[in-house]
């Protein structure tokens, strides 16, 4: 992919560039904890949006996108917004970074990716943390943190996107490091890695290609039956709350409440004991807990769907050691923890039996851990 852009660069704009690249990312574990205070698991795969960017000594942008073979050019003001979608991410990250007082001037720049767009792996962060680890880089000096530069990516989401995401994505995008998942505290935002470097195990999504469109807003739902338990047992989110203490409440909160903040409490404790188990190099246990936390998904939290249920049957034939859904749910990839000999045969019997039911085949997306934002260096 360097070479691709580095030449493209070259015939578009007559000079060479520095070239960043960031990452997609999975998580491992933790599903709709972030806004019940609770812990996330993510980390960086080896899947990038790369740019090779030069300073143009002009107040203008200008941006060639390979994979949509586009081009756009754009001012720095907030009212030089571009139309065009993909641009947005660029400009956003751009104007996140002039509003918190840091530098942005006119550069040239192309870039590409093999992130899948849509597939839960979080092409968009990987693209917003490209850019605002390269300026700040190029215009910055580095001064602004890790974290910030994360959050300028979430910002770019929350006010050029339309997208009210956490801030996970572009956390794991930015510090994602190889062989390391990150166990990111939603409430305190304290972050700590483990080592993952499962070998003679792969990770692999199977992506189902379908999304369920749903009308009556079933995460707005979820985050208020946990709201209202959380209410109940006096606290401000699930996080401080145990299975003991949900049932002195049994009585008070719905059967539907009760299950939700079931997934909620055992959730924040698997992420734990996944860590626990990576420390000792226990991939069977880690494995164990992604089974629990489907089914927790699937039946307690009501986020799954018969695709993915089916994609997760078929794992647990095949003998796969951890499968889940992967994401808010109701369609999407689940992320498969395979010993490498049962591999061919999982992959050969999820294509065949799904296509067989589904009438189309998932589509299978290796994954590495691998690094986050940084400079690529030859
Ligand atoms: P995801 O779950 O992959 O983040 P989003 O819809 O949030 O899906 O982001 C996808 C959008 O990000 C694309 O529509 C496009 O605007 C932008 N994008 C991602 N990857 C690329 C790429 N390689 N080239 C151009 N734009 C990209
Ligand atoms: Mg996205």
């Amino acid at each position: 992919m360097k070479e691709k852009i580095q030449e493209q660069f070259k015939q578009r704009f007559g000079t060479d560039g520095v070239v960043y690249a960031s990452a997609g990312r999975i998580n491992l574990i933790g599903e709709h904890t972030d806004y019940n205070g609770g812990f996330v698991f993510p980390g960086a795969i080896d899947k990038y949006i790369m740019a090779v960017i030069n300073i143009n000594g002009t107040d203008k942008v200008r941006v060639y996108s390979m994979d949509m073979d586009a081009y756009c050019e754009f001012g720095l003001k907030e009212e030089d917004a571009p139309q065009e979608q993909w641009a947005r991410y660029i400009f956003g990250v751009c104007r996140e970074i002039i509003k918190r007082g840091g530098t942005v001037n006119g550069f040239d720049t192309v870039f590409a990716g093999n992130v899948p767009l849509g597939a839960g792996l979080s092409s968009s962060a990987a693209l917003e943390s490209c850019f605002a680890f390269a300026l700040n880089d190029l215009f910055n000096e580095n001064k602004i943190d890790k974290f910030e530069l994360a959050k300028i990516g979430q910002s770019t989401e929350h006010n050029y996107c339309g997208v009210n995401c956490g801030i996970m994505d572009q956390f794991a995008s930015v510090f994602g490091k190889k062989d390391c998942l990150m166990r990111l505290d939603c409430r305190s935002l304290e972050h700590a890695y483990f080592p993952f470097h499962p070998e003679g195990y792969k990770l692999v999504l199977l992506n189902s290609k379908i999304k369920h469109e749903l009308v009556d807003s079933p995460y707005n739902k979820r985050r208020e039956s946990c709201e209202r338990v959380a209410a109940t047992l006096g606290l401000d989110t699930l996080r401080d709350a145990s299975y003991t203490m949900l049932a002195d409440v049994r009585d008070k909160v719905s059967d539907e409440d009760y299950r939700r903040a079931r997934f909620v409490i055992g959730e924040k404790q698997r992420v734990l004991d996944v860590c626990d188990a990576l420390e000792r190099g226990d991939y069977e246990t880690v494995g164990r807990c992604m089974y629990e936390t489907h089914d927790g998904l699937s039946r307690d939290y009501e986020v799954s769907c018969e695709e993915l249920d089916y994609l997760n049957d078929v794992a647990r034939e095949c003998g796969v050691t951890g499968s889940r859904i992967m994401g808010g749910g109701f369609g999407g990839c689940t992320i498969n923890l395979v010993k490498e000999d049962r591999y061919d045969n999982f992959i050969a019997t999820a294509k065949e039996k799904f296509n067989a039911k589904y009438g189309h085949e998932p589509e299978v997306i290796n994954v590495i851990i691998s690094d986050g934002a940084h400079k690529v260096i030859d």
